[in-house]
Protein backbone atom coordinates (compact mmCIF):
# COMPACT_ATOMS: atom_id res chain seq x y z
CA UNK A 1 0.00 0.00 0.00
CA UNK A 2 1.40 3.05 -1.38
CA UNK A 3 -0.16 5.42 2.06
CA UNK A 4 -1.41 8.08 0.21
CA UNK A 5 -4.52 9.52 0.32
CA UNK A 6 -7.79 7.93 -1.87
CA UNK A 7 -9.33 9.90 -5.06
CA UNK A 8 -11.86 8.52 -6.82
CA UNK A 9 -12.33 9.30 -10.68
CA UNK A 10 -15.78 8.48 -11.74
CA UNK A 11 -16.46 8.45 -15.21
CA UNK A 12 -19.88 9.18 -16.64
CA UNK A 13 -20.54 8.40 -19.84
CA UNK A 14 -23.71 9.88 -21.77
CA UNK A 15 -26.09 7.36 -21.07
CA UNK A 16 -25.83 8.55 -17.17
CA UNK A 17 -27.23 11.59 -17.96
CA UNK A 18 -30.59 11.38 -19.19
CA UNK A 19 -33.17 11.85 -17.10
CA UNK A 20 -34.14 12.23 -13.53
CA UNK A 21 -33.59 8.88 -12.40
CA UNK A 22 -30.18 8.81 -13.84
CA UNK A 23 -29.26 12.25 -12.43
CA UNK A 24 -30.58 11.00 -8.95
CA UNK A 25 -27.73 8.01 -9.24
CA UNK A 26 -25.07 9.78 -10.05
CA UNK A 27 -25.63 11.88 -7.10
CA UNK A 28 -25.85 8.59 -4.84
CA UNK A 29 -22.78 7.33 -6.70
CA UNK A 30 -20.87 10.68 -5.66
CA UNK A 31 -21.99 10.96 -2.31
CA UNK A 32 -20.96 7.38 -1.84
CA UNK A 33 -17.49 8.36 -2.22
CA UNK A 34 -18.18 11.46 -0.08
CA UNK A 35 -15.38 12.53 2.40
CA UNK A 36 -12.73 10.87 -0.33
CA UNK A 37 -11.31 13.50 -2.49
CA UNK A 38 -13.33 12.64 -5.79
CA UNK A 39 -13.15 13.62 -9.46
CA UNK A 40 -15.66 13.23 -12.10
CA UNK A 41 -14.87 13.04 -15.72
CA UNK A 42 -18.44 13.48 -17.80
CA UNK A 43 -18.82 12.80 -21.37
CA UNK A 44 -21.51 14.92 -23.93
CA UNK A 45 -24.95 14.28 -23.23
CA UNK A 46 -25.82 11.05 -25.20
CA UNK A 47 -25.96 11.66 -28.60
CA UNK A 48 -24.86 14.73 -28.92
CA UNK A 49 -21.60 14.31 -30.21
CA UNK A 50 -22.48 13.35 -33.13
CA UNK A 51 -24.69 16.40 -33.54
CA UNK A 52 -22.20 18.75 -33.09
CA UNK A 53 -20.62 16.60 -36.07
CA UNK A 54 -23.50 17.08 -37.93
CA UNK A 55 -23.87 20.43 -37.16
CA UNK A 56 -20.39 21.47 -38.09
CA UNK A 57 -21.21 19.53 -41.64
CA UNK A 58 -24.10 21.76 -42.12
CA UNK A 59 -22.46 24.87 -41.31
CA UNK A 60 -20.18 24.21 -44.10
CA UNK A 61 -23.63 24.16 -46.87
CA UNK A 62 -26.17 25.85 -44.84
CA UNK A 63 -25.94 28.71 -42.72
CA UNK A 64 -29.84 28.60 -41.40
CA UNK A 65 -30.18 25.22 -41.33
CA UNK A 66 -27.11 24.85 -38.77
CA UNK A 67 -28.59 28.53 -37.07
CA UNK A 68 -31.70 26.49 -36.73
CA UNK A 69 -29.82 23.07 -35.46
CA UNK A 70 -28.00 25.24 -32.78
CA UNK A 71 -31.39 26.64 -32.00
CA UNK A 72 -32.86 22.84 -31.17
CA UNK A 73 -29.37 21.76 -29.26
CA UNK A 74 -29.60 24.84 -27.04
CA UNK A 75 -33.08 24.07 -26.08
CA UNK A 76 -32.48 20.41 -26.03
CA UNK A 77 -29.83 21.59 -23.39
CA UNK A 78 -31.57 24.50 -21.53
CA UNK A 79 -34.62 21.84 -20.78
CA UNK A 80 -32.36 19.59 -18.93
CA UNK A 81 -30.88 22.21 -17.07
CA UNK A 82 -34.87 23.42 -16.09
CA UNK A 83 -35.49 19.57 -15.48
CA UNK A 84 -32.48 18.77 -13.06
CA UNK A 85 -31.53 21.93 -11.56
CA UNK A 86 -33.94 23.05 -8.41
CA UNK A 87 -31.68 25.77 -7.12
CA UNK A 88 -32.62 29.68 -8.74
CA UNK A 89 -29.27 30.37 -8.57
CA UNK A 90 -27.94 27.58 -9.53
CA UNK A 91 -30.39 27.29 -12.46
CA UNK A 92 -29.76 31.05 -13.44
CA UNK A 93 -26.02 29.83 -13.70
CA UNK A 94 -26.59 27.29 -15.58
CA UNK A 95 -28.87 29.02 -18.26
CA UNK A 96 -26.60 31.82 -18.81
CA UNK A 97 -23.64 29.42 -19.29
CA UNK A 98 -25.48 27.81 -22.41
CA UNK A 99 -26.76 31.24 -23.61
CA UNK A 100 -23.25 32.11 -23.25
CA UNK A 101 -21.85 28.74 -25.03
CA UNK A 102 -24.26 28.64 -28.25
CA UNK A 103 -23.40 31.88 -29.21
CA UNK A 104 -20.00 31.06 -29.30
CA UNK A 105 -20.74 27.88 -31.43
CA UNK A 106 -23.18 30.18 -33.48
CA UNK A 107 -20.21 32.53 -34.05
CA UNK A 108 -18.16 29.01 -34.70
CA UNK A 109 -20.75 28.21 -37.04
CA UNK A 110 -20.50 31.53 -38.91
CA UNK A 111 -16.43 30.80 -39.33
CA UNK A 112 -17.47 27.74 -41.08
CA UNK A 113 -19.37 28.83 -43.48
CA UNK A 114 -17.36 31.73 -44.35
CA UNK A 115 -13.99 30.17 -44.09
CA UNK A 116 -14.69 26.14 -44.19
CA UNK A 117 -13.65 23.38 -41.64
CA UNK A 118 -10.13 23.14 -40.66
CA UNK A 119 -9.33 20.29 -37.93
CA UNK A 120 -9.08 22.89 -35.21
CA UNK A 121 -12.36 24.18 -35.97
CA UNK A 122 -13.89 20.87 -36.03
CA UNK A 123 -12.50 20.03 -32.69
CA UNK A 124 -13.81 22.80 -31.14
CA UNK A 125 -17.35 22.41 -32.15
CA UNK A 126 -17.52 19.06 -31.04
CA UNK A 127 -16.40 20.30 -27.78
CA UNK A 128 -19.56 22.06 -27.04
CA UNK A 129 -21.10 18.57 -26.17
CA UNK A 130 -18.72 18.30 -23.34
CA UNK A 131 -18.32 21.69 -22.28
CA UNK A 132 -21.78 22.09 -21.64
CA UNK A 133 -22.89 18.49 -19.73
CA UNK A 134 -20.09 19.18 -17.45
CA UNK A 135 -21.22 22.39 -16.63
CA UNK A 136 -24.93 21.61 -16.02
CA UNK A 137 -24.03 18.42 -14.22
CA UNK A 138 -21.73 21.17 -11.94
CA UNK A 139 -24.64 22.91 -11.35
CA UNK A 140 -26.89 20.52 -10.79
CA UNK A 141 -24.31 19.12 -7.75
CA UNK A 142 -24.09 22.63 -6.14
CA UNK A 143 -28.09 22.51 -6.34
CA UNK A 144 -28.12 19.02 -4.59
CA UNK A 145 -25.97 20.50 -1.45
CA UNK A 146 -22.44 18.77 -2.89
CA UNK A 147 -19.37 21.30 -3.20
CA UNK A 148 -17.87 20.96 -6.97
CA UNK A 149 -16.25 23.22 -9.11
CA UNK A 150 -16.43 23.03 -13.08
CA UNK A 151 -12.63 22.39 -14.72
CA UNK A 152 -12.73 22.81 -18.65
CA UNK A 153 -10.48 20.57 -20.67
CA UNK A 154 -8.23 23.35 -21.29
CA UNK A 155 -7.23 23.82 -17.89
CA UNK A 156 -6.49 20.11 -17.36
CA UNK A 157 -4.60 18.63 -20.40
CA UNK A 158 -2.32 19.96 -22.80
CA UNK A 159 -1.72 17.30 -26.08
CA UNK A 160 -0.01 17.67 -30.07
CA UNK A 161 -1.88 19.08 -32.30
CA UNK A 162 -3.41 15.78 -33.94
CA UNK A 163 -6.66 16.97 -33.88
CA UNK A 164 -9.32 14.32 -33.87
CA UNK A 165 -6.86 11.95 -32.30
CA UNK A 166 -4.63 14.26 -30.07
CA UNK A 167 -2.13 12.68 -27.79
CA UNK A 168 -1.61 14.02 -23.95
CA UNK A 169 2.03 15.73 -23.37
CA UNK A 170 2.61 14.51 -19.67
CA UNK A 171 4.57 16.99 -18.53
CA UNK A 172 2.71 19.86 -19.58
CA UNK A 173 -0.46 18.34 -18.16
CA UNK A 174 0.99 17.16 -14.94
CA UNK A 175 1.40 21.32 -14.82
CA UNK A 176 -2.36 21.86 -15.56
CA UNK A 177 -3.13 19.31 -12.88
CA UNK A 178 -1.32 20.88 -10.64
CA UNK A 179 -2.65 24.10 -10.73
CA UNK A 180 -6.11 23.29 -11.48
CA UNK A 181 -7.49 20.12 -10.18
CA UNK A 182 -4.98 19.73 -6.56
CA UNK A 183 -6.65 23.26 -5.67
CA UNK A 184 -10.00 22.18 -5.70
CA UNK A 185 -9.51 18.42 -4.13
CA UNK A 186 -7.71 20.04 -1.33
CA UNK A 187 -10.64 22.19 -1.17
CA UNK A 188 -12.76 19.28 -0.29
CA UNK A 189 -14.66 20.20 -3.49
CA UNK A 190 -15.40 17.95 -6.44
CA UNK A 191 -13.49 18.84 -9.58
CA UNK A 192 -16.14 18.10 -12.00
CA UNK A 193 -14.28 17.78 -15.65
CA UNK A 194 -15.02 17.67 -18.98
CA UNK A 195 -14.27 14.66 -20.89
CA UNK A 196 -13.03 14.45 -24.63
CA UNK A 197 -11.19 17.75 -25.79
CA UNK A 198 -7.90 19.70 -24.46
CA UNK A 199 -5.83 22.04 -26.02
CA UNK A 200 -2.29 22.54 -28.08
CA UNK A 201 0.37 24.34 -26.41
CA UNK A 202 -1.24 27.13 -28.70
CA UNK A 203 -4.54 27.15 -27.01
CA UNK A 204 -6.03 25.40 -30.11
CA UNK A 205 -9.05 22.91 -28.76
CA UNK A 206 -7.88 19.05 -29.65
CA UNK A 207 -10.12 16.31 -29.17
CA UNK A 208 -8.92 12.76 -27.94
CA UNK A 209 -10.64 10.51 -30.27
CA UNK A 210 -14.45 9.04 -30.43
CA UNK A 211 -15.08 7.67 -26.80
CA UNK A 212 -12.11 10.18 -25.63
CA UNK A 213 -13.66 10.74 -22.29
CA UNK A 214 -12.36 7.80 -20.81
CA UNK A 215 -8.87 8.84 -22.06
CA UNK A 216 -9.16 12.12 -20.01
CA UNK A 217 -10.38 10.49 -16.76
CA UNK A 218 -7.28 7.91 -17.17
CA UNK A 219 -5.05 10.61 -17.95
CA UNK A 220 -5.87 12.53 -14.98
CA UNK A 221 -5.76 9.37 -13.07
CA UNK A 222 -2.50 9.10 -14.32
CA UNK A 223 -1.10 12.21 -12.87
CA UNK A 224 -2.93 12.23 -9.95
CA UNK A 225 -1.11 8.76 -8.75
CA UNK A 226 2.37 11.25 -7.74
CA UNK A 227 0.34 12.74 -4.49
CA UNK A 228 -2.75 10.49 -4.59
CA UNK A 229 -3.94 6.86 -4.56
CA UNK A 230 -6.35 6.93 -7.76
CA UNK A 231 -8.70 4.36 -8.49
CA UNK A 232 -10.53 5.26 -11.77
CA UNK A 233 -14.29 3.77 -11.99
CA UNK A 234 -16.18 3.76 -15.70
CA UNK A 235 -19.79 4.00 -15.08
CA UNK A 236 -21.48 2.06 -18.29
CA UNK A 237 -24.44 0.28 -19.80
CA UNK A 238 -22.44 -2.99 -19.49
CA UNK A 239 -22.01 -5.42 -16.63
CA UNK A 240 -18.16 -5.12 -17.26
CA UNK A 241 -15.76 -7.45 -19.47
CA UNK A 242 -17.36 -11.05 -19.85
CA UNK A 243 -16.30 -14.03 -21.03
CA UNK A 244 -17.91 -14.23 -24.25
CA UNK A 245 -20.63 -12.51 -26.13
CA UNK A 246 -23.95 -13.56 -24.49
CA UNK A 247 -26.06 -12.79 -27.95
CA UNK A 248 -24.01 -15.60 -29.56
CA UNK A 249 -23.26 -17.60 -25.84
CA UNK A 250 -26.14 -17.85 -23.36
CA UNK A 251 -23.71 -19.15 -20.64
CA UNK A 252 -21.00 -16.38 -20.57
CA UNK A 253 -20.21 -14.55 -17.34
CA UNK A 254 -19.05 -11.69 -15.86
CA UNK A 255 -15.06 -11.74 -15.29
CA UNK A 256 -15.19 -10.05 -12.02
CA UNK A 257 -10.95 -9.80 -12.05
CA UNK A 258 -8.65 -9.37 -15.00
CA UNK A 259 -5.36 -7.94 -15.52
CA UNK A 260 -4.48 -4.95 -17.57
CA UNK A 261 -2.67 -7.14 -19.96
CA UNK A 262 -5.69 -9.38 -21.09
CA UNK A 263 -8.28 -6.41 -20.48
CA UNK A 264 -5.79 -4.72 -23.17
CA UNK A 265 -6.63 -7.47 -25.36
CA UNK A 266 -10.22 -7.86 -24.23
CA UNK A 267 -11.56 -4.43 -23.07
CA UNK A 268 -12.05 -3.15 -26.89
CA UNK A 269 -12.42 -6.05 -29.55
CA UNK A 270 -15.95 -6.91 -29.92
CA UNK A 271 -17.30 -5.15 -27.59
CA UNK A 272 -15.39 -2.00 -27.35
CA UNK A 273 -16.02 -1.10 -23.72
CA UNK A 274 -12.56 0.82 -23.11
CA UNK A 275 -10.08 1.85 -25.29
CA UNK A 276 -6.17 -0.13 -24.56
CA UNK A 277 -5.06 3.43 -24.39
CA UNK A 278 -7.09 4.32 -21.13
CA UNK A 279 -5.45 0.70 -19.54
CA UNK A 280 -1.80 2.05 -20.66
CA UNK A 281 -2.59 4.86 -18.75
CA UNK A 282 -3.57 3.14 -15.76
CA UNK A 283 -0.95 0.32 -16.07
CA UNK A 284 1.82 2.24 -16.03
CA UNK A 285 1.36 3.61 -12.10
CA UNK A 286 -0.72 0.15 -11.13
CA UNK A 287 -3.78 2.16 -10.46
CA UNK A 288 -7.20 -0.17 -10.18
CA UNK A 289 -10.01 0.69 -12.63
CA UNK A 290 -13.21 -0.62 -12.46
CA UNK A 291 -15.89 -1.10 -15.19
CA UNK A 292 -19.63 -0.91 -13.27
CA UNK A 293 -23.22 -0.97 -14.56
CA UNK A 294 -24.63 2.41 -14.23
CA UNK A 295 -28.32 1.36 -14.51
CA UNK A 296 -27.70 -1.85 -11.77
CA UNK A 297 -27.61 -1.42 -8.40
CA UNK A 298 -24.36 -0.44 -6.52
CA UNK A 299 -23.67 -3.66 -4.76
CA UNK A 300 -24.12 -5.33 -8.32
CA UNK A 301 -20.95 -7.29 -9.13
CA UNK A 302 -18.65 -5.49 -11.50
CA UNK A 303 -15.08 -5.89 -13.63
CA UNK A 304 -12.13 -4.99 -11.49
CA UNK A 305 -8.74 -4.57 -13.78
CA UNK A 306 -5.71 -4.57 -11.75
CA UNK A 307 -3.45 -7.39 -11.88
CA UNK A 308 -0.09 -7.59 -12.46
CA UNK A 309 0.44 -10.47 -15.58
CA UNK A 310 2.01 -12.74 -13.66
CA UNK A 311 -1.08 -13.10 -11.25
CA UNK A 312 -2.62 -15.87 -12.38
CA UNK A 313 -6.39 -17.03 -12.54
CA UNK A 314 -8.03 -19.09 -15.17
CA UNK A 315 -5.96 -20.17 -18.28
CA UNK A 316 -8.27 -18.40 -20.71
CA UNK A 317 -10.40 -15.39 -19.53
CA UNK A 318 -12.21 -14.88 -22.55
CA UNK A 319 -13.25 -15.79 -25.73
CA UNK A 320 -14.09 -12.76 -27.71
CA UNK A 321 -15.28 -12.03 -31.30
CA UNK A 322 -16.22 -9.92 -34.21
CA UNK A 323 -19.05 -11.90 -36.16
CA UNK A 324 -19.00 -10.12 -39.67
CA UNK A 325 -15.74 -8.85 -41.13
CA UNK A 326 -13.92 -9.65 -44.49
CA UNK A 327 -11.22 -11.53 -44.89
CA UNK A 328 -9.13 -10.19 -48.10
CA UNK A 329 -5.97 -12.82 -49.17
CA UNK A 330 -3.15 -11.87 -51.76
CA UNK A 331 -1.98 -14.66 -53.15
CA UNK A 332 0.59 -15.53 -56.18
CA UNK A 333 4.09 -17.30 -56.86
CA UNK A 334 5.20 -13.39 -57.48
CA UNK A 335 5.13 -12.82 -54.13
CA UNK A 336 7.77 -15.65 -52.96
CA UNK A 337 10.72 -13.95 -51.30
CA UNK A 338 10.14 -10.48 -53.02
CA UNK A 339 10.95 -8.18 -50.40
CA UNK A 340 8.56 -5.59 -50.22
CA UNK A 341 5.20 -7.04 -50.84
CA UNK A 342 3.95 -6.90 -47.09
CA UNK A 343 5.23 -3.41 -46.82
CA UNK A 344 3.31 -2.10 -50.49
CA UNK A 345 0.23 -3.89 -49.43
CA UNK A 346 -0.53 -2.75 -45.91
CA UNK A 347 0.12 1.13 -46.88
CA UNK A 348 -2.29 1.27 -49.66
CA UNK A 349 -4.35 -0.13 -46.86
CA UNK A 350 -3.30 2.97 -44.73
CA UNK A 351 -3.38 5.47 -47.55
CA UNK A 352 -7.28 3.98 -47.83
CA UNK A 353 -7.67 4.84 -43.93
CA UNK A 354 -8.41 1.33 -43.77
CA UNK A 355 -7.88 -0.52 -40.00
CA UNK A 356 -6.66 -4.26 -40.00
CA UNK A 357 -7.53 -6.47 -37.31
CA UNK A 358 -6.10 -9.77 -37.97
CA UNK A 359 -2.56 -10.82 -40.62
CA UNK A 360 -1.49 -14.30 -41.32
CA UNK A 361 0.81 -15.30 -43.73
CA UNK A 362 2.25 -18.74 -43.93
CA UNK A 363 6.10 -19.17 -44.64
CA UNK A 364 5.71 -20.71 -47.79
CA UNK A 365 5.01 -16.81 -48.34
CA UNK A 366 2.39 -17.50 -51.06
CA UNK A 367 0.20 -15.97 -49.57
CA UNK A 368 -1.20 -13.11 -47.56
CA UNK A 369 -4.28 -13.02 -45.48
CA UNK A 370 -5.51 -9.81 -43.45
CA UNK A 371 -9.03 -9.29 -41.91
CA UNK A 372 -10.64 -5.69 -42.42
CA UNK A 373 -14.11 -3.96 -41.07
CA UNK A 374 -17.04 -5.59 -42.95
CA UNK A 375 -17.59 -2.11 -44.44
CA UNK A 376 -14.24 -2.00 -45.57
CA UNK A 377 -13.76 -4.86 -47.38
CA UNK A 378 -14.69 -3.68 -50.94
CA UNK A 379 -12.49 -0.71 -50.51
CA UNK A 380 -9.57 -2.56 -49.46
CA UNK A 381 -9.91 -5.01 -52.57
CA UNK A 382 -10.79 -2.30 -55.22
CA UNK A 383 -7.66 -0.49 -53.96
CA UNK A 384 -5.83 -3.58 -54.65
CA UNK A 385 -6.68 -3.74 -57.98
CA UNK A 386 -6.22 -0.73 -58.99
CA UNK A 387 -2.26 -0.85 -58.00
CA UNK A 388 0.24 -0.82 -60.40
CA UNK A 389 1.80 -4.17 -59.09
CA UNK A 390 -0.94 -6.02 -57.09
CA UNK A 391 -3.78 -5.47 -60.40
CA UNK A 392 -1.45 -7.32 -62.68
CA UNK A 393 -2.89 -11.25 -63.36
CA UNK A 394 0.02 -12.85 -61.57
CA UNK A 395 -1.56 -11.86 -58.11
CA UNK A 396 -5.05 -13.01 -57.25
CA UNK A 397 -7.04 -10.74 -55.01
CA UNK A 398 -10.03 -12.62 -52.71
CA UNK A 399 -12.73 -11.50 -50.39
CA UNK A 400 -14.54 -13.31 -48.40
CA UNK A 401 -16.89 -12.70 -45.02
CA UNK A 402 -15.75 -14.30 -41.91
CA UNK A 403 -15.57 -14.05 -38.40
CA UNK A 404 -12.88 -13.25 -36.01
CA UNK A 405 -12.37 -15.18 -32.70
CA UNK A 406 -9.31 -14.33 -30.21
CA UNK A 407 -8.92 -16.55 -27.07
CA UNK A 408 -7.71 -14.21 -24.19
CA UNK A 409 -5.78 -15.26 -20.93
CA UNK A 410 -2.26 -14.79 -19.42
CA UNK A 411 -2.03 -18.33 -18.39
CA UNK A 412 -1.87 -19.31 -22.07
CA UNK A 413 1.94 -17.48 -21.43
CA UNK A 414 3.52 -20.27 -19.44
CA UNK A 415 1.07 -23.46 -19.87
CA UNK A 416 1.61 -25.37 -23.15
CA UNK A 417 -1.10 -27.44 -24.94
CA UNK A 418 -3.31 -24.52 -25.22
CA UNK A 419 -3.24 -24.38 -28.39
CA UNK A 420 -3.76 -27.99 -28.65
CA UNK A 421 -7.00 -27.99 -26.71
CA UNK A 422 -8.23 -25.18 -28.93
CA UNK A 423 -7.79 -26.47 -32.39
CA UNK A 424 -8.77 -29.72 -30.91
CA UNK A 425 -12.37 -28.17 -29.61
CA UNK A 426 -12.58 -26.69 -32.82
CA UNK A 427 -12.20 -29.77 -34.49
CA UNK A 428 -14.90 -31.72 -32.61
CA UNK A 429 -17.35 -29.18 -33.09
CA UNK A 430 -17.01 -29.07 -36.64
CA UNK A 431 -15.66 -25.41 -37.00
CA UNK A 432 -13.55 -25.02 -40.22
CA UNK A 433 -10.51 -22.69 -39.05
CA UNK A 434 -9.47 -20.88 -42.12
CA UNK A 435 -6.27 -19.01 -40.48
CA UNK A 436 -4.42 -18.79 -37.36
CA UNK A 437 -2.62 -15.38 -35.60
CA UNK A 438 -0.90 -15.81 -32.11
CA UNK A 439 1.25 -12.84 -31.33
CA UNK A 440 4.27 -13.45 -29.50
CA UNK A 441 2.80 -12.22 -25.88
CA UNK A 442 1.26 -15.26 -26.19
CA UNK A 443 -1.90 -13.68 -24.38
CA UNK A 444 -4.09 -14.17 -27.68
CA UNK A 445 -4.64 -16.59 -29.99
CA UNK A 446 -6.76 -15.28 -32.54
CA UNK A 447 -8.16 -17.35 -35.65
CA UNK A 448 -10.90 -17.16 -38.50
CA UNK A 449 -13.91 -19.32 -38.82
CA UNK A 450 -16.59 -19.36 -41.77
CA UNK A 451 -19.64 -16.66 -39.61
CA UNK A 452 -21.90 -20.29 -39.63
CA UNK A 453 -19.41 -22.11 -37.87
CA UNK A 454 -18.96 -19.06 -35.48
CA UNK A 455 -21.20 -20.09 -32.36
CA UNK A 456 -20.37 -23.60 -32.20
CA UNK A 457 -16.61 -22.50 -32.45
CA UNK A 458 -17.46 -20.21 -29.57
CA UNK A 459 -19.72 -22.43 -27.47
CA UNK A 460 -16.89 -25.78 -28.01
CA UNK A 461 -14.07 -23.11 -26.60
CA UNK A 462 -16.41 -21.55 -23.74
CA UNK A 463 -17.53 -24.71 -22.63
CA UNK A 464 -13.68 -26.53 -22.80
CA UNK A 465 -11.88 -23.51 -21.19
CA UNK A 466 -14.94 -21.27 -19.16
CA UNK A 467 -17.51 -23.48 -18.18
CA UNK A 468 -15.38 -26.70 -17.40
CA UNK A 469 -11.69 -26.00 -17.45
CA UNK A 470 -9.58 -28.98 -17.04
CA UNK A 471 -7.34 -28.57 -13.54
N1 LIG B 1 -18.62 12.65 -26.48
C1 LIG B 1 -17.50 12.02 -27.11
C2 LIG B 1 -17.97 10.96 -28.09
O1 LIG B 1 -19.16 10.73 -28.23
C3 LIG B 1 -16.54 11.46 -26.12
C4 LIG B 1 -17.12 10.40 -25.19
O2 LIG B 1 -18.31 10.14 -25.17
O3 LIG B 1 -16.34 9.82 -24.45
O4 LIG B 1 -17.16 10.34 -28.73
MG1 LIG C 1 -18.85 7.60 -24.78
Amino acid sequence: MSGKEKVKINKFGGSCLSDATSFAKTLSIMRQFAGTPSVAVLSAFKGVTDQLIELAKLALEDLPAAEAFCARLESFHADIARQMIKDGESLKDALDFISFRFNKLLGAARDVYKGGLPPHLQDYIVSFGERLSTYLFTCFLRSSGVEAEYLSGEAVITTNAEFGNAMPIMDKTQGKIDGSVLPVLRRGAVAVITGYYAETEDHLTTTLGRGGSDFTATIIANVLAERYDPEVLFWKDVDGLLSANPKIEPSARLIEDISYDEAKELAYFGSKVLHPICLRMTMDKGIPVQIRNFNKDLDAAYTRISKARQEVGAIVKSIACVESCEMITLQGAAMVSLPGIAARLFTIMARERINIMFISQASSENNITFVVNQQDGPLAVKALFEDADFGKAWFDISREATSLVAVVGHGMAYKHGVAGKVFTALGDAGANVRAIAQGSSELNISFLVGPKDLKSAIHALHQEFIIAPAP
